[in-house]
């Protein structure tokens, strides 16, 4: 397995196609989900290339962990969640479908059930209005 330095989001670290922004450092980037399971879906990526977890440099895990922390308590305080899943997709068979590593923050509240994996794509604005929300939810 190999990583395909074309997929969508090594286009969005090299600034080819667009995502709403949420956080960003020397290691990683973190942007909304434009098809959110829940409302404040967001991805965490690191700069370097890898396919998933299966094939990331070690070194790299620390610096993106981190970042996960960080951005998932944003995301539970810009969204009121009681709870925050993350999750990560390794290969299709278990889900993965954009081969450059990523882990998924979805802020969860008892009772509300998640929308269905890379299902409606969200309207822009409210994207945008999300991200907005989290990013001031960082800086406190
Ligand atoms: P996975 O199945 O873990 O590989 O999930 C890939 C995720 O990327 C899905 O939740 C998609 O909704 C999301 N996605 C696909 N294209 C984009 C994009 N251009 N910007 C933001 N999220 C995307």
């Amino acid at each position: 397995m190999t990583y395909d330095t074309n997929n969508i989001f090594a286009k969005i670290l090299r600034g080819e196609i667009p995502c709403h922004k949420v956080y960003e450092d020397a290691h990683t980037l973190a942007f909304m989900d434009v098809m959110p399971q829940a409302d404040g879906h967001t991805l965490v990526i690191p700069k370097a290339g890898s396919r998933n977890l299966l094939d990331a440099d070690p070194a790299a895990l620390g610096p993106l962990m981190a970042s996960v922390q960080k951005v998932a308590n944003a995301v539970r305080k810009a969204f009121g969640a009681e709870g925050v899943l993350i999750q990560q997709f390794n290969e299709p068979a278990a889900g993965q479908t954009v081969f450059h590593l990523h882990f998924h923050i979805l802020p969860r509240s008892t009772g509300a059930a998640l929308r269905p994996h890379s299902g409606k794509m969200a309207d822009h604005a409210v994207l945008a209005e999300h991200a907005a929300r989290i990013r001031a939810a960082l800086e406190v």
